[in-house]
């Protein structure tokens, strides 16, 4: 009898702690289905990482917003908000996005990067939070909205973090934020306009595992406080690094999470004043839910190399050309196949090599390889280029998978052309 009951306590524990990967067999069911290339994301691992972050944050109560560039479908969405998760937008469209998805205002930040005032004045208009990017946006801001509608700063904390040059947001020849060395400006802007700003926003990068680098952005974010008598809020942007790779270095979330609420109370004691601590994760909540399938339509084997050609390329999946990413890839068709190594490469006019010299289980034409780690900046990023058609996607929610895009038919390359010869 007891052992009877540790097992099942044991099974419950282990069944509430990790949810599954979708298996082998599933995904072959919807690659037959909807047909490759296909996008698959799996609901449940989505709230599972969410729930992961709640948990690792509880002693500062921080607040999350998903950055919904790393994947925008709008069923995402508002799974994101049926979750209880807030929403961070890099563009006035993504505001009305989440809006669309059912985020109130309260729930959406929008943080810009380099743009036109009038888009900063349409999500003042949405009631939507704002991060303010530059110097000349903060001072028109402040000249038309005085101190009636608080908003952030989104400044450059000259931090050099990230997994690779592309990614890293926060060093000191980045576009990103306001130089930290231009404080002054900012007080300046303050005083002249009474522009009343009350939240402090860094992102150094993606791919962040040092728990360090956060606690680096917060030590340069506290220092300055002071100069900000309206500041309630301390956004500390997204970047949470994931296993691409087996055993890969990750951020140590827990560690994190108690870091945080350490500083946050230091600072409490320190000045009486009780901050609010944001973040913006993107990759973390959605990468590993996603799985990108592919065919293999073309073996090719020269002196060099073996080039297994698949039937999808960087118009689609464009982070291993675009950053050098890695992902692990499994022959879904032949799983215990003899390793081989091949380069497993797209049918672009493009050098699109998404592997190269890549020990994988024998692959034969028609073989469906699996991307892991395509939930994030994967569907989000892909384009017609080739005049090839965008991939389909699947929501697979309580163990069912649901069509959420339908994939590119021949009129959508011609969509919004206009036939004038
Ligand atoms: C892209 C971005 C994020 C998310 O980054 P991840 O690496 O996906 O977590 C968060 N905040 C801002 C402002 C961003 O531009």
């Amino acid at each position: 009898m007891t052992r009877v009951m540790v097992i099942l306590f044991l099974f419950t524990v282990y069944s509430q702690a990790m949810v599954q990967q979708l298996s082998r067999e599933f995904l072959i069911d919807l690659a037959n289905k909807f047909g490759t290339p296909l996008y698959v994301y799996h609901a449940e691992k989505i709230k599972e990482q969410y729930e992961r972050l709640l948990k690792a944050f509880k002693g500062s109560g921080a607040r999350f917003f998903y950055a919904g560039k790393a994947l925008t479908n709008i069923n995402v969405l508002k799974y994101i908000r049926e979750i209880g998760c807030q929403v961070d937008c890099s563009s006035i469209n993504e505001v009305l996005l989440a809006l669309r998805a059912g985020f109130t205002p309260d729930q959406i930040l929008y943080t810009s990067s380099n743009i036109a005032f009038a888009e900063i004045e349409a999500a003042q208009g949405y009631g939507v939070s704002i991060n303010i990017d530059s110097i000349s946006n903060l001072e028109k801001f402040g000249k038309k909205f005085g101190h009636s509608y608080p908003v952030g700063i989104r400044l450059r904390p000259n931090i050099m973090a990230g997994g690779n040059l592309k990614i890293s947001t926060g060093h000191q020849d980045s576009k990103f934020g306001i130089p930290l060395e231009q404080i002054d400006q900012v007080v300046r802007v303050m005083k002249d306009t009474r522009v009343c700003v009350n939240a402090l926003h860094i992102h150094t990068g993606s791919e962040i595992k040092d728990v360090e680098v956060f606690a680096k952005g917060i030590e340069v974010l506290f220092d300055i406080a002071g100069n900000f008598p309206d500041l309630e809020i301390i956004d500390l942007g997204g970047g949470f690094k994931v296993a691409y790779r087996e055993g890969e270095a990750v951020t140590d979330i827990e560690r994190l999470g108690q870091k945080v609420a350490e500083e946050f109370d230091m600072f409490e004691k320190k000045t009486g004043k009780r901050l609010k601590v944001w973040f913006e994760p993107g990759k973390f909540l959605v990468s590993e839910a996603g799985y990108f399938i592919t065919r293999v339509n073309v073996l090719k084997e020269s002196a060099t190399a073996v080039f297994a050609g698949v039937d999808s390329g960087l118009n689609h999946f464009i982070r291993p050309m675009f950053y050098g990413a890695y992902h692990i890839i499994e022959n879904l068709s032949n799983p215990h196949g003899p390793l081989r190594t091949y380069n497993v490469v797209g049918n672009i006019c493009e050098t699109d090599t998404f592997a190269e010299n890549r020990p994988l289980p024998q692959i034969n034409e028609g073989d469906l390889l699996m991307f892991r780690n395509a939930g994030a900046y994967g569907f989000e990023m892909s384009s017609n280029y080739n005049a090839r058609f965008k991939p389909a996607e699947v929501l697979v929610r309580g163990g069912e998978g649901y069509l959420i895009r339908r994939r590119d038919v021949f009129e959508d390359l011609l969509r919004n052309q206009l036939e004038v010869l």
